[in-house]
């Protein structure tokens, strides 16, 4: 049987994602953005709603604490981890009708014409194989679990 959403389909079929599960709840998932990579930019992560929803809309109240407090938190974990001049905030919904955006880590000296769209392509930036994910991974979840300050 195939599953009529290809983001639904990942949450259920992908037990083993490069760099492991960074952050789950009961609504939302994260884990590094890979696409089958053997390389990829070290610091792309997606977030993800485990329901079907097609639209921020269509978040309940609940919910949408719970997504601005993960974006929060992330956002922290990245900049304690690796160090970005800014971390990106992106969510579009076209290709893939099921709610979901990406925090990207915009590395410091990346040259304008990668800003934005296209950071994670400067070569510059740092990349990593399925073991530097793996690193990663561990320290993103080590900051995500350690108490807040303030
Ligand atoms: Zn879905």
């Amino acid at each position: 049987m195939t599953e009529p959403c290809r983001f639904c389909a990942r949450l259920r079929h992908s037990p083993s994602f490069p760099g492991g599960v960074l952050y789950e709840d009961p609504f939302f998932h994260a884990t590094f953005w890979t696409e089958g990579e053997t390389r990829s930019y070290l610091g792309h992560v997606i977030v993800q709603s485990k329901r079907h929803l097609t639209s921020l809309s269509e978040l309940t109240p609940q919910e949408g604490v719970a997504l601005g407090t993960l974006v929060q938190r992330l956002s922290a974990a990245l900049g304690e981890t690796v160090h970005p001049e800014l971390v990106y905030l992106d969510c579009y919904m076209e290709v893939v009708r099921h709610l979901h955006l990406f925090l990207t880590a915009r590395y410091p000296g990346t040259p304008p014409e990668f800003l934005r769209l296209k950071v994670t392509e400067w070569s510059g930036a740092p990349h990593g194989d399925r073991a530097q994910l793996d690193v990663l991974g561990n320290r993103l979840r080590a900051s995500l679990n350690r108490p807040a300050s303030g």
